[in-house]
């Protein structure tokens, strides 16, 4: 308590000065606890220990946010999806880009102080389900931590920009397809870290690392593996108990790629667990059971990792639903009572309030229309699921595996008592069992049949799709689980959200703005032209007196790929451009012209006589199941990735070493000879050309 008063005098009489002089270890618990009041920086993932994703700045408000401008930018130096919320303290920006890479920035100025690159491999590329990107870093004393896309957790100088330690966080990399997109925790000397891959194979855990030597502490497994071997917990041996059949051989998923939390008060760390590996629950673990701990949040002693309770959301999960979504800690006035809770709005659209102290369930209500279940029963804490296993029969559900929030941050504004939720509406999946499935390291694990994930590819389906397809701002009461207010955004895959103390929600936009809103009547105040679409989360601080906000903009990510025309539909056809924007009520920075998307060219290769119907048909089979999660759906890039119907004579010529063998691995595309053999990569080619020829042929005509 002393020190939390040292320090609120100490920043009056140094505004303006190097803050480092007021701390000379760096970021440690005690700083980033006083750091959710004050909010001269943003020290941690979601700004503050509670995620709140909250400012406590005030002087950009309602009144004058119209006069933001421009303060600087800075251009990265890769161009792939962009995830990431900055961190700054004493003075200094430090923000990922795609690939892993660190960029430390003079948060006045924008001047570039050191970049690191890890150098991860670029086959690594198709080991991930949904672009390289990475949503951040962690910083803690001298060290910068970054989690890398191929496994690697370093810790960086903070002023060299020089590797210090680096641990391989994975285990088993022959059989499964680890990745880390997520950023580091830091909780009291540790630092905690999971990684993705549940759609392609993989068993979930996280690891804790002393920060100052780089030495594991420990690691919780959040599925059990093979009985035959003795568990790691005895939380492992109670979870097997809710699997059956021989679940381990495909790593039964529950990755903890995203969100985590830690309450110093509670000396506790929260995990959200994703979906099952492979997804299809008959196959996974074919007698049934809740499968624990998918789709949960577990909480864990920080000292140990020693399991203390855990939520799970959906018994059984077979639909993507994972629980890794935004994990906020807020002390919220229920029935009259202060609760220390826990809130999440996950991918199954579930607003769920929890007592973080014990994980009892406290309310629980949707925030978008749902077909999986007729409710949340509070006396057991399960869904009252409807009949919507596909075991036996194809089913449509509703959210889909993108669901109804993904990883873009929400926001928690004190002041209004609201959570602001960057929703999603994309209209129902169909959930349908491969029945020639078989487990392959490093492919697509998820026994479903790609069938139903065949885009559509006429243009006017396709725009009729577009049109229903929604991304709106939600305002949401957490307490009373009731909407205040919607933005309307012109299309989904809307970036993160930031609440700052004056009243105003910023959030960037899929079509390119960066926007202001009124948090209380939900009206736009201001908007910027970013030049492209922005995912990520923007931040707020202080420096020599001026109040700052600031994003890195860029798209990609799992939408900005995969959806591919739907994507370039979002941004209004807008090319990817990776960049840091910063900005100020004095601004006077501006942006270069903005680059236009290429699209379509005329096709450079005809048709040849001998390609067939048949092969064209097999090739779209085989296109959406290796090719669309990074080319885009029917061949069409969403603007982040070249066009494939841009196929050149050189690269036609050349298709089965760029496929097969993996002749631009360097540039991300791995070879996929252990997956398809010649004839499929042909057939694919035949699909490709024939895209390339149709849409030309369709495409609209001034
Ligand atoms: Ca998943």
């Amino acid at each position: 308590m002393i020190r939390v008063a040292t320090v609120a005098i100490g920043l009056l009489a140094l505004a303006g000065c190097k803050q480092s002089d007021t701390y000379p270890n760096g970021v440690d618990q005690a700083r980033i606890v006083e750091a959710a009041n004050s909010s001269e920086e943003w020290l941690t993932h979601y700004g503050d220990w509670r995620n709140r994703q909250y400012s406590a700045l005030e002087a950009i408000d309602r009144k004058n946010v119209g006069g933001l401008k421009l303060a600087w930018s800075m251009d990265m130096d890769t161009n792939r999806g962009v995830e990431a919320t900055p961190i700054v303290a004493d003075g200094i920006m430090y923000v990922t880009g795609s690939w892993s890479q660190v960029y430390a920035i003079d948060a006045q100025s924008g001047r570039r102080l050191w970049h690191y690159d890890p150098e991860v491999p670029g086959e690594y590329a198709g080991r991930g389900c949904c672009d390289v990107v990475n949503r951040g870093v962690a910083l803690w004393g001298d060290k910068v931590l970054l989690g890398t896309f191929d496994g690697r957790l370093i810790a960086i100088h903070k002023k060299t920009g020089k590797p210090v330690w680096t641990q391989d966080t994975l285990i088993d990399r022959k059989r499964f397809s680890y990745t880390i997109t997520g950023a580091p925790l830091v909780a009291n000397g540790l630092v905690i870290i999971g990684n993705g891959g549940a759609e392609l194979g993989a068993r979930g855990y996280v690891t804790a690392y002393d920060i100052a030597t780089g030495k594991q502490v420990w690691r919780f497994f959040t599925v059990p593996g093979d009985p035959s071997k003795p568990f790691e917990s005895k939380a492992m041996a109670k979870a097997a108990t809710t699997w059956t059949g021989k679940y381990w051989e495909g790593g039964g998923g529950g990755t903890v790629w995203d969100s985590m939390a830690y309450d110093p008060e509670l000396d506790m760390v929260y995990l959200g667990v994703g979906n099952g590996t492979p997804w299809n629950r008959s196959v996974r673990s074919p007698n049934g059971g809740d499968n624990l701990f998918l789709s949960s949040i577990v909480a864990l002693k920080r000292k140990s990792g020693e399991y203390v309770w855990h939520y799970q959301q959906v018994p059984g999960e077979e639909w993507d639903y994972t629980a890794t979504q935004h994990l906020m800690l807020l002390d919220l006035q229920i029935n009259g009572k202060i609760r220390k809770t826990i809130v999440q709005a996950p991918k199954n659209g579930f607003f769920y309030v929890l007592d973080r102290s014990n994980g009892e369930l406290l309310s629980a209500k949707n925030f978008v229309p749902v077909t999986w279940t007729n409710g949340i029963d509070l006396k057991t804490g399960r869904p009252r699921m409807r009949d919507v296993r596909y075991e036996t029969k194809p089913v449509d559900i509703l959210p889909g595996p993108t669901g109804a929030h993904n990883w873009q941050p929400m926001a928690f504004l004190p002041k209004t008592g609201l959570v602001y939720i960057p929703s999603l509406e994309l209209g129902p999946t169909k959930f349908e069992t491969d029945r020639n499935y078989r487990f392959k390291s490093h492919s697509w694990n998820v026994a479903v049949d790609f069938k139903n994930f065949v885009y559509p590819e006429s243009p006017e389906e396709l725009s009729a799709i577009a049109k229903g397809l929604k991304g709106d701002l939600i305002a949401w009461d957490p307490v009373r689980q009731k909407e205040r207010w919607r933005f309307k955004h012109r299309a989904p895959w809307n970036g993160g959200v930031l609440a700052t103390a004056s009243g105003l929600i910023f959030q960037g936009t899929s079509d390119g703005y960066l926007l202001a809103i009124d948090a209380v009547s939900g009206r736009e105040l201001w908007r910027f032209f970013c030049q492209t679409g922005v995912m990520a989360a923007p931040i707020s601080f202080r420096l020599a007196g001026t109040q700052y906000i600031s994003v890195a903009v860029g798209w990609g990510g799992h939408y900005g790929l995969e959806w591919g025309p739907l994507a370039l539909e979002a941004t209004g056809g807008l090319p990817n451009k990776s960049r840091v924007l910063t900005f100020a009520l004095d601004g006077k920075a501006t942006l270069p012209a903005p680059e236009k998307w290429q699209g379509q060219l005329e096709p450079m290769v005809a048709i040849p006589p001998n390609q067939s119907n048949a092969m064209e048909t097999e090739g779209r089979t085989l296109y959406a199941r290796y090719c669309s999660a990074c080319h885009g759906g029917a061949a069409i890039s969403g603007g982040v990735l070249p066009d494939l119907r841009n196929i050149s004579p050189e690269v036609y010529d050349g298709w089965d070493e760029i496929v097969l063998e993996g002749s631009r691995s360097t540039n991300g595309m791995g070879g996929f000879k252990s997956h398809i053999d010649r004839r499929q990569s042909r057939a694919i080619r035949a699909y490709v050309l024939s895209r390339a020829h149709r849409t030309w042929m369709d495409r609209p005509k001034n």
